[in-house]
């Protein structure tokens, strides 16, 4: 393509919206725009990318069996009530009404489209498996869309859904999109790690994210060095420490007006955050219950969630937190307390600590767990550096990472509640056993740029790149620059190569500095030597340029495009 025809609005200026570095290059390199909070449109360099990722993805699911189709992003309300998840996906989705008042919803996701689908079609073991697939457009509202198309409203996923007859089958079936993914993410040239997910409280009986690491990334994951565990923080285990002893101090009632915060009781008290018990009072469904753990730790509320088995499950406000405390917000506490408690496994080996009084203005010291009326003891807070791995025990690290893409057993909880059964070899009817697998293409496009890009702009990877090559005559008014320019460029075109000309009458300067912040793999400068037959070479992903005579060019470049 020619430059000088091509839209692609790149910027000087970093964009004040933008925090994250593939966010700030999207801009700048004129591949997306924002159109409202969390909506953003694709310019048509932006949109090559895309299509690249996507037929990547096409491919690999391909070549695992998967089938292509595609689902209406508008779905009736009837199925997803009749899967439970209207209530459970709250303000995240996208609620709408027809001209007749009828209710649907802009999917944010689509296990009842395709369970329904196959329900109504399908009836025999021997129809069994199916692996299908679409790429298509998906629907959250985010509570915080963030980091452009990393986070957004309106996405596209790629989402696969299995159907198996026995647990057998799910196996080889999500062993296979296991595969796929791997396929995926190495083409596009990623950095990922496989990591261990929730598969929540309601069935399922396995799930993985596939992990970018990454600095800006909004998961956390713990690993062990040692051993090889990966998990991401709703997943990752604690393990109940060693037992402390007993506690030797008098318990005592001690006034602490004004003294709110962590920090505060701190410096009162003149101790660290590990020696109080922090009591947090929740909402689940139609119950309020407690949970406590050490003032330093982070609550997990997926592992609390999973432990209660409820579906909804929230911070309790202040009123209620009087009602059952008796006291203002900040003085709850495990003594006498007369909901259903949970402590975190730590609680229970702590001793002489210090709570709430459940009186406002007072805190107790020397608490023992014997003091307290807590009903159990679980595993409900987040891991952290150095914690022991659940497998091996060595310590483990902590990182941040980008969530790609995720593979779930889900087993039958959608083929049960939604009716979709066959026949067995007996005649007999069960329900199908599903899994579900995901990838964001445009996450994915963002953790590219992540992890590919300088200071310049952006580094793409061969497979994903918009164009490979790029040809830039430095002086469109020399002729024999521009004829080896074009000469090259039509080689390079007739080879099937995505090539690029920069044809602009625009400064060197501006040139180099476009095809370093878009990207180009392979950067071809006629220059001053043209007239010598010579022009210089340069890959991205490198420092180095060499001259390189124009005979010479077509077979550098093509082991450089391992063609
Ligand atoms: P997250 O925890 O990041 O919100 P999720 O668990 O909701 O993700 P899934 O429902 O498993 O995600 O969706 C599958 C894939 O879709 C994710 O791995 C991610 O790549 C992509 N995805 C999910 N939400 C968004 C979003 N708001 N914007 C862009 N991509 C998204
Ligand atoms: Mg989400």
């Amino acid at each position: 393509m020619r430059y000088s025809k091509l839209f692609i609005p790149t910027l000087r200026e970093v964009p004040a919206e933008a925090e994250i570095e593939s966010h700030k290059l999207m801009i700048r390199a004129g591949l997306i725009r924002r159109f409202a909070s969390g909506i953003y449109n694709f310019l048509p360099l932006g949109y090559k990318v895309f299509r690249k990722i996507e037929n990547i993805i096409r491919e690999e699911m391909d070549n695992q069996g998967g089938q292509e189709l595609h689902m209406s992003a508008l779905i009736p309300a009837e199925v997803l009530k009749e899967s439970g998840r209207w209530e459970v996906f709250g303000p995240e989705m996208f609620k709408l009404r027809d001209r007749g008042g009828r209710e649907f919803c802009l999917g944010p996701t689509h296990e009842e489209s395709f369970t329904v689908s196959v329900r109504n079609e399908i009836r025999s073991y021997k129809q069994l498996p199916q692996i299908l697939y679409q790429i298509q457009t998906k629907y959250r509202d985010e509570i915080r869309p963030r980091f452009g198309v990393m986070r957004s409203r309106e996405f596209v996923m790629k989402d696969a859904y299995s159907f198996d007859k026995n647990d057998e089958g799910l196996n080889i079936s999500y062993k296979k999109m296991h595969d796929a993914y791997c396929a995926i993410f190495d083409r596009c040239g990623l950095d990922y790690t496989v990591v261990q997910a929730d598969s929540g409280a309601m069935g399922g009986s396995g799930s993985e994210e596939f992990m970018v690491k990454s600095t800006v990334g909004e998961a956390t994951i713990a690993y062990c060095d040692n051993c090889g565990y990966a998990a991401n923080d709703e997943k990752a285990e604690c393990l109940e420490p060693e037992d402390n002893g007993t506690g030797r101090g008098v318990l005592e009632k001690v006034h602490t007006p004004d003294v709110g915060t962590i920090e505060d009781l701190c410096e009162f008290f003149n101790c660290k955050a590990g020696q109080f018990a922090k009591t947090l009072i929740y909402k689940a469904d139609d119950h309020v219950i407690a949970a406590v753990i050490r003032g330093d730790r982070d609550l997990n509320e997926t592992k609390l969630q999973n432990l209660l088995g409820c579906v909804e499950l929230e911070m309790a406000d202040p009123e209620t937190i009087k009602r059952v405390t008796q006291a203002d917000v900040g003085f709850a506490g495990p003594k006498d307390l007369k909901i259903r408690t949970i402590a975190d496994f730590e609680v229970k080996h702590m001793t002489d600590f210090i709570s709430g009084a459940n009186e406002t203005d007072y805190h107790l010291k020397n608490v023992n767990i014997d003091d307290c009326s807590i009903n159990e003891f679980a595993d409900i807070r987040n891991i952290v550096e150095g914690d022991k791995c659940p497998l091996c025990e060595n310590p483990v690290k902590i990182d941040r990472g980008i969530e790609v893409g995720h593979i779930f057993k889900l087993g039958t909880k959608y083929s049960e509640a939604l009716g979709c059964k066959f026949l067995d070899e007996n005649g007999r009817e069960n329900p199908m056993i599903m899994g579900s697998y995901g990838i964001g293409v445009a996450r994915t496009m963002a953790a590219v740029i992540e992890q590919n890009c300088d200071e310049k702009g952006i580094v793409w990877p061969l497979g994903v790149a918009p164009y490979q090559v790029i040809i830039i005559p430095v002086n469109t008014s020399k002729e024999e620059q521009v004829e080896i320019a074009e000469n090259l460029y039509k080689e390079f075109k007739e080879m099937g190569v995505d090539v690029l000309i920069d044809d602009r009458k625009e400064r060197a300067g501006v040139k180099f500095n476009d095809a370093d912040l878009i990207g180009i793999p392979i950067r071809i400068t006629v220059g001053k030597m043209a007239g010598d037959g010579i022009v210089e070479y340069k890959l991205r992903k490198e420092a180095d340029r060499i001259d390189v005579p124009v005979a010479d060019v077509i077979r550098k470049a093509k082991i450089d495009l391992c063609l």
